[in-house]
C-alpha cells in the first residue's frame, strides 16, 4: 500500500503530519467532514486523531444546538440523544412500562428493558444495604418543554441550557433514563452517598452507565450529574466501563458507522 503523506507548512508548533490519510485510517471517518477534522485539528492541535474524528462526527467543532438531526434507531438500547441528535415530538417509545414502587418516588415510566435492569439493579442494593430509588425516569416532549421554559424563565436560556435540555433533546424521552437518590440526601448531591459508590462499581452490569460524567462537560453538553444513569444494556455498558469514554464517543465509534453501512 502506497501511503502519500501531505505535510503542510507553518506548523512549528507540533511536529504532528497532517495528512489526510490520518483520518482515513480512522474506521469512522466520514469523508464529507474532512474539511471540518482539518479545521478542527488546527484549532485543536493537542487532540489526537481519533478524538478530533469522533468530536467532529458527534458535531462539536459546531455551537451546541447548531446542525441538529433527527435521531436515528428509535427504541433500541443504543438510541443517542444529545445537544445535536433530538427526538420529535410525536415520539413516545414503544413498552413504556410503570416501575415498581418500591424503588420509586411515585409513578415512574421505562421501556421494559431498561425497567427490568433497574429493579433487578435497586433490589440487589437493597439486599446488600443500599437504597436506590428512581425520582425522574421517562419525560414526555410536552413535559420537558414545559421544564425547560420554566428553566429559561428563571435564570435565562445560555444558564438553562447548562443544565436543562431544549424539547425534543431530553434523554428522558427516550424512556431509558432513571434520576436516582438515596430516598434521605437530595438527588444533587447523590455524589456524596455510598449508594454512590455502589452504583459506580454496579451500575454496568445491569447495563446502566453514568451518562454526563465529571470532566466531560465539553463532549456531552451538560455539567456532571451524578444521579442521571442511562441504560444501554450489559454489553454497551461494560465495554463503555473498560474503555472509560462518553456514549457519545461510544456511539459515534462503535453504533453509528457500523449500522448505517448495515442499513445500505
Ligand atoms: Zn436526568
Amino acid at each position: 500500500m502506497i501511503i502519500s503523506l501531505i505535510f503542510i507548512g507553518g506548523c512549528m508548533k507540533s511536529k504532528k503530519i497532517k495528512s489526510e490519510n490520518e483520518f482515513e485510517n480512522i474506521s469512522y471517518y466520514r469523508k464529507q467532514l474532512n474539511d471540518r477534522y482539518l479545521n478542527y485539528q488546527e484549532k485543536n492541535p493537542s487532540l489526537s486523531i481519533e478524538d478530533i474524528v469522533t468530536h467532529v462526527n458527534i458535531g462539536l467543532d459546531q455551537p451546541y444546538y447548531t446542525n441538529t438531526k433527527e435521531t436515528p434507531f428509535l427504541n433500541t438500547n443504543y438510541i443517542l440523544s444529545n445537544k445535536y441528535l433530538y427526538m420529535s415530538e410525536s415520539y413516545i417509545p414503544n413498552n413504556l412500562e410503570q416501575i415498581d414502587s418500591s424503588y420509586t418516588s411515585g409513578k415512574r415510566l421505562l421501556v421494559r428493558d431498561a425497567r427490568l435492569a433497574f429493579e433487578q439493579m435497586a433490589q440487589d442494593a437493597k439486599t446488600q444495604g443500599y437504597t436506590i430509588r428512581a425520582m425522574s425516569a421517562y419525560r414526555s416532549y410536552q413535559y420537558q418543554k414545559d421544564l425547560y421554559q420554566r428553566y429559561v424563565d428563571q435564570d435565562g436560556v445560555e444558564t438553562a441550557d447548562t443544565y436543562s435540555a431544549r424539547p425534543g433533546f431530553s434523554e428522558h424521552q427516550t424512556g431509558l433514563v432513571v434520576d436516582v437518590d438515596n430516598k434521605e440526601t437530595i438527588y444533587t448531591k447523590f455524589e456524596t452517598t455510598k449508594e454512590f459508590l455502589w452504583m459506580r462499581e454496579n451500575a454496568h452490569h445491569y447495563g446502566f452507565i453514568l451518562r454526563y460524567p465529571k470532566g466531560k462537560e465539553q463532549i456531552t453538553g451538560y455539567t456532571y450529574e451524578s444521579w442521571h444513569y442511562r441504560y444501554v444494556g450489559v454489553e454497551i455498558a461494560k465495554k463503555m466501563k473498560e474503555l472509560d469514554i462518553t456514549f457519545d464517543e461510544y456511539y459515534t465509534r462503535y453504533i453509528e458507522t457500523k449500522k448505517e453501512n448495515s442499513q445500505e
